[in-house]
């Protein structure tokens, strides 16, 4: 398995974590079929595109290379103040903890951090 698709696989096991991650099936299949040893990134990244701070998220977490190409697929959401500001993280109160994940939607619960299952802290940017 590359290095890329073991950390897209990675990101993609935390992004389930996230109580309003939208993709719950979508994420399980691909997790399936990459671990099975299928190349799945560039579904995964189309698939997560579609949301600009889960983009931005995921390039902070597998490195900005490999996904500059995908960039073309993205469409920004439908605006308005519902959506939230491009870069806003979660991240864990813990301190060394370095557990993030992306706001996907405004107004959304806070999700638990992956590794010590205490709520994460929204930081704006
Ligand atoms: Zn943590």
């Amino acid at each position: 398995m590359s290095e890329e698709q073991a950390a897209i696989l990675r990101a993609l096991s935390r992004l389930e974590h996230h109580p309003a991650n939208p993709w719950k099936e979508e994420l399980s299949s691909l997790q399936a079929r990459g671990s099975a040893g299928e190349e799945i990134s560039e579904e995964a990244m189309e698939l997560l595109g579609r949301n600009e701070n889960v983009l931005i998220w995921l390039r902070g977490e597998i490195g900005a290379s490999l996904i500059g190409g995908c960039r073309k697929g993205f469409e920004p959401l439908p605006g308005g103040s519902g959506s939230p500001a491009a870069s806003d993280v979660w991240l864990c109160p813990r301190s060394g903890c370095r557990e993030s994940l992306p706001v996907i939607r405004e107004g959304e619960d806070a999700p638990k951090c992956p590794a010590h299952k205490v709520p994460m802290i929204r930081k704006r940017s």
